[in-house]
C-alpha cells in the first residue's frame, strides 16, 4: 500500500485516539487487588476475559459454594473481550460441516442451534444482571458487492441449513444502503452490543456471587497435578486449585510450553464520532443489524448504541515468533485502508471525523476449529481458540466448562466441540511463511475480484478449506 496519504488520512492517524472506543468511555479503570502470597481455591480461572468470566458465572449459578478465583493478568477485559467489532454472533469460526467429520450432521446442528440460543442466553443474563452494554438484536446484513461475492453468496444460502436468507440488492439495501450491493444475505441471530461494558459488567456480577478476582497478576506456568492440587505459579504468589481453566486466548503463547498452542493474529478497528440521524436515514441500520461484505480479508461493523459507526477488519502481518506487540494495535497502514474501505462502501461519511483507532489480538488453533475440553482426572480445563467470532462462542464455551466442571450431564456437555484437541501450530520460520503467504493470496484476490469480476478460486479454496467445507 502506498504511503502517500491524502490529508484526512493523515489527519485521522495523527489525531484519532488510540485506545478502544469501548474501553476509552469507561474511563479510568480501577484495578482490583493482584494476589498477594498464596491461596487455595476449589477452581482457578486464568485469564479475565469472556471465557474465563462466563465460566465463573455459570459456576456460581450450578454450585454457590464452590471458591473460584479468577487469574487475569491486566484487568477484566484487557483482551480481546474489552476491544472487539461487538458482534454477538451466533456463528462459529467453521460450519458444521467440520464438526460432523467427529460427530454427525445433527449433532453438528445441535451446536448451530446452541450457538443460536447463546445470543439470547446473552440478553437474559445483561437483563437478570442489569449489565447495561447496549444489546441490540439487530441481526446480521452481509452484502455481495462484487460478482464472484454475488455467486458465493447465492450458492451459500442455496444449501440446506444455510446461515441466513438471501435478499435481492433492493433488499439488501433497505439494511444497508451501501455501493456496489448485488445481493445480500441476513440472520437474526447476532446482536450488537458494547463489548468492555459487557465484561466489565459480568466481572462486577461473578464477584458480587462471590468469586475473587486477582487483576495486576500474570501466570507463568499452569503445572499439573503434583500432590493433590494443580499449581499455578504467577509472579505474585501460587494458587493450588483442584481444576484451572486456561482461558487465556490469543496471550497463550505467553505460559510456559505453550507458545505454540494458538497463533495470535491482529484485527484493528475504527470508530467515528456520533453521526447524525439524518445521516443514518440515508445509510440504513435502522435495528442496529452487525455488517459486513463477504471479502475473504474479513471485515466487520456496527451502529453503536450512540450512533457512530465502529468498524474492523484483519490485515496487520502475523509477527513472527507469534510475537505480541502493541505497535501493531496501531498499524498506520491497516488503519488508513480500514477508514478507506468504509468510507468506499458509505460515501455520505466521507467528511466525518474518525475519533478512534485501535486493536486486539484474537487466538487461532492449528485447525481453525474453536472449542473447549476438560479433563476430570488432572481437572484441567482449556477453552477458546475462536478465530475472531468468540463473543457469543465465549457464553456457550463457558457455560459449557461450568457444567463439565460441575459434573452432570446437560445438553451441551456432549455437543461436537467438546473434548476437540488439535495440534500445535509448525515451528518457525514455518509458521510465519505459511501465515504470511495465506494472507497475502487472500488480500490479492479481494483487489482482483473487485477489479475483474472474476472469481479468484485459489482463494476461495484456501477459505474453503479453513472453514473446513
Ligand atoms: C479487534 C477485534 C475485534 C473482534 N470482533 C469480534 C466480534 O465482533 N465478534 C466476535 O464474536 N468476536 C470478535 N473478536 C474476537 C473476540 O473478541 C474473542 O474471541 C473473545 O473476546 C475471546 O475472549 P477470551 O476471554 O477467550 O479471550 P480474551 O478476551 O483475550 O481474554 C484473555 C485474558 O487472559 C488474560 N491473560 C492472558 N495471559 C495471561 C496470563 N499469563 N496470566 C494472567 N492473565 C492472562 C489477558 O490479559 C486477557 O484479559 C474480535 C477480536 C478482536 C481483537
Amino acid at each position: 500500500m502506498s504511503n502517500h496519504r491524502d490529508a484526512a488520512s493523515q489527519n485521522f492517524l495523527d489525531t484519532a485516539t488510540t485506545t478502544a472506543l469501548w474501553l476509552d468511555q469507561l474511563g479510568e479503570i480501577q484495578q482490583r487487588p493482584a494476589l498477594d502470597g498464596n491461596v487455595d481455591v476449589d477452581v482457578a480461572i486464568v485469564g479475565g476475559g469472556f471465557s474465563g468470566l462466563w465460566t465463573a458465572y455459570y459456576l456460581r449459578q450450578l454450585d454457590p459454594t464452590v471458591r473460584i478465583a479468577i487469574i487475569e493478568k491486566h484487568f477484566c477485559g484487557y483482551g480481546a473481550s474489552g476491544r472487539n467489532g461487538g458482534w454477538a454472533e451466533g456463528g462459529l469460526a467453521v460450519g458444521p460441516e467440520k464438526y460432523s467429520q467427529w460427530s454427525s450432521m445433527d449433532a453438528a446442528m445441535r451446536l448451530v442451534h446452541a450457538m443460536y440460543d447463546s445470543v439470547d442466553e446473552i440478553g437474559r443474563v445483561v437483563r437478570a444482571e442489569d449489565i447495561y452494554c447496549g444489546y441490540a438484536k439487530g441481526g446480521w446484513i452481509r452484502l455481495a458487492r462484487n460478482g464472484p461475492q454475488d455467486r458465493r453468496l447465492r450458492d451459500e444460502m442455496a444449501e440446506p441449513d444455510a446461515h441466513g436468507t438471501l435478499l435481492s440488492a433492493e433488499q439488501a439495501r433497505g439494511y444497508l444502503n451501501a455501493t456496489d450491493v448485488r445481493s445480500g444475505a441476513y440472520t437474526p441471530h447476532c446482536a450488537a452490543i458494547d463489548p468492555a461494558r459487557l465484561v466489565r459488567g459480568l466481572a462486577d456480577a461473578v464477584e458480587r456471587e462471590g468469586v475473587t478476582i486477582y487483576e495486576d497478576t500474570s501466570v507463568a506456568s499452569i503445572d499439573e497435578r503434583e500432590t493433590e492440587a494443580n499449581i499455578i505459579r504467577t509472579n505474585k504468589g501460587t494458587v493450588r486449585a483442584d481444576v484451572v481453566v486456561r482461558a487465556t486466548e490469543a496471550y497463550t503463547r505467553d505460559l510456559i510450553g505453550e507458545r505454540r498452542a494458538l497463533l495470535p493474529v491482529y484485527s484493528l478497528m475504527v470508530a467515528t464520532e456520533p453521526l447524525p440521524d439524518a445521516m443514518f436515514d440515508e445509510i440504513g441500520l435502522a435495528d442496529r443489524p452487525t455488517f459486513s461484505d463477504d471479502r475473504f480479508m474479513v471485515i466487520y461493523g456496527q451502529r453503536t448504541e450512540d450512533n457512530r459507526l465502529a468498524f474492523g477488519g484483519r490485515g496487520v502481518p502475523y509477527l513472527f515468533g507469534s510475537a505480541i506487540s502493541e505497535q501493531a494495535e496501531t498499524h498506520d497502514d491497516s488503519h488508513a485502508l480500514i477508514r478507506e474501505t468504509l468510507i468506499e462502501m458509505l460515501p455520505v461519511i466521507k467528511d466525518v471525523q474518525f475519533t478512534h483507532r485501535w486493536g486486539g489480538v484474537l487466538g487461532i488453533p492449528r485447525d481453525w476449529v474453536p472449542g473447549l475440553r476438560f479433563d476430570s482426572a488432572s481437572g484441567l480445563g482449556v477453552l477458546g481458540g475462536y478465530v475472531g467470532e468468540g463473543v457469543a462462542a465465549a457464553n456457550l464455551a463457558g457455560r459449557t466448562m461450568a457444567e463439565l466442571i460441575h459434573g452432570e450431564p446437560t445438553e451441551r456437555t456432549d455437543l461436537p466441540w467438546v473434548g476437540h484437541t488439535v495440534r500445535n501450530w509448525e515451528p518457525e520460520p514455518f509458521r510465519w511463511l505459511g501465515v504470511r503467504s495465506s494472507r497475502r493470496i487472500l488480500a490479492a484476490a479481494d483487489d482482483r475480484e473487485y477489479a475483474s469480476d472474476r472469481d479468484a478460486k485459489l482463494a476461495y479454496r484456501i477459505s474453503k478449506f479453513l472453514k473446513g467445507a
